[in-house]
């Protein structure tokens, strides 16, 4: 679009007014005070009382009607293949369907899946630049895909690394997933990855399928990748007295997925917190896997780990936004002048017996998506997904 254009088209102004509660996804100050928050061009530009913000010349308005405002929520691993379908369970649509359960932005660890994957080197260089492409510029229900992460091999140099990293690629896939399955070969790639600004993974536990390995507690802290891939096994988890060993002794990302052990989640949910590092704790599906797609799996972890891991649920949504967002230097994540306008607006559901939405979260039920917004866009009204929500908000304008 010419300058000009786009002068005399305006800014996009979005208001979301009548917002019940605003969770702002930072684990320091969880809950903003404030009715109304306003996004100019995708961005948020002011939150607060609607009478005191500026909301003159608004292209859309939302009225909430009362319900919760959370930051998008962030799926910290997925196992994409091409556009919006998956060979795993063979199905189509899981990240639209996903975005119906709140989810706004997604994360690979891996290309994994695609039948016929490339283990060479030039092969699998060249499948993880196609898919950073391929999902930079298409997006399933407008969801923000971060992929493009390449799964080592032996034999790759610190040059493969810079290579990748030029062509844009910003990720690893998961170590342990390749032929690279030892401490010291995985150090070293990890380090070139991380010299060269990507951003590393590592599968710790048993195999997930036929054909991956065990990654044992030894090989999760010589590696010493960015974040220690689903703690709690995808599925088979690791002994509790190497989750200790493993959280104890390094300070890398804790990350809990639905598609693996519930009690080794919880354990490491309290190690977390007794050693005062939740922030280091994320959340991620592992999705599709052999347990399948779970469009619903963020907002489950969020209700298992509040109702059951002695946290408020207020800071269980920064598990799956800020915390995610922090770790993963993402724009989005948290209710924060300047970043993206990544808005989930949901409330308890028809009939919880709960008297707010957060109350539900706590008692264990699934809130109620009413709306998804991406980068200031409607993407999606009532979920199509999760149990109805109380309250509705609307489109007031548009
Ligand atoms: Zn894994």
């Amino acid at each position: 679009m010419a300058a000009e254009e786009q002068k005399s088209a305006g800014p996009a102004k979005l208001v979301i007014r009548n917002i019940g509660l605003i969770l702002s996804g930072a684990l320091e100050r969880p809950i903003l005070d404030g009715d109304a928050v306003v996004a100019v061009d995708g961005r948020i530009s002011a939150i607060g009382r609607l009478k005191d913000l500026d909301t003159e010349s608004a292209t859309t308005v939302v009225d909430a009607k009362g319900a919760v405002l959370t930051p998008g929520l962030i799926d910290s691993h997925v196992h994409p293949v091409a556009g919006d379908w998956t060979p795993r369970q063979t199905q189509l649509n899981w990240i639209d369907s996903s975005m119906h359960g709140g989810v706004t932005t997604m994360i690979s660890a891996g290309e994994v899946h695609t039948p016929g994957r490339p283990r060479d080197i030039v092969g699998l260089k060249a499948m993880a630049i196609t898919a950073q492409r391929t999902f930079a510029a298409f997006r399933p229900g407008g969801v923000k895909l971060h992929a493009g992460a390449p799964v080592i091999e032996h034999g790759m140099e610190e040059s493969d690394f810079a290579e990748l990293a030029s062509a844009g690629v910003k990720l690893l896939g998961e170590i342990g997933l390749g032929g690279v399955k030892d401490g010291p070969t995985g150090r070293k790639m990890v380090e070139w990855a991380r010299k060269h600004g990507i951003q590393s993974t590592i599968h710790t536990g048993g195999p997930s399928i036929p054909g991956s390995g065990l990654i044992d507690k030894d090989i999760v802290l010589e590696c010493d990748a960015d974040v220690v891939g689903h703690i709690n096994g995808g599925h088979t988890a690791l002994p509790d007295d190497q989750i200790r060993c493993i959280c104890e002794s390094c300070k890398r990302g804790l990350e809990l997925v639905h598609n693996g052990n519930g009690r080794s989640a919880l354990y490491t949910l309290q190690l977390a917190k007794e050693m005062g590092d939740l922030e280091r704790v994320i959340l991620g599906t592992d999705g599709p896997a052999g347990s399948g797609a779970q469009p619903l799996g963020i907002l489950r972890m969020i209700s298992m780990l509040a109702s059951l891991g002695d946290v408020p649920a207020e800071t269980a949504f920064c598990f799956a936004t800020g915390n995610t967002a922090r770790m993963r230097a993402l724009d989005c994540g948290l209710i924060e002048i300047g970043r993206t306008a990544d808005f989930v607006l949901m409330d308890k559901a028809q009939h919880s017996p709960a008297k707010d939405m957060l109350e539900s979260v706590a008692l264990g039920d699934l809130p109620g998506v009413g709306m998804v917004i991406i980068d200031g866009s409607v993407r999606a009204g009532r979920s199509r997904n999760t149990p109805p929500a109380e309250r509705m908000p609307k489109v007031v304008l548009a």
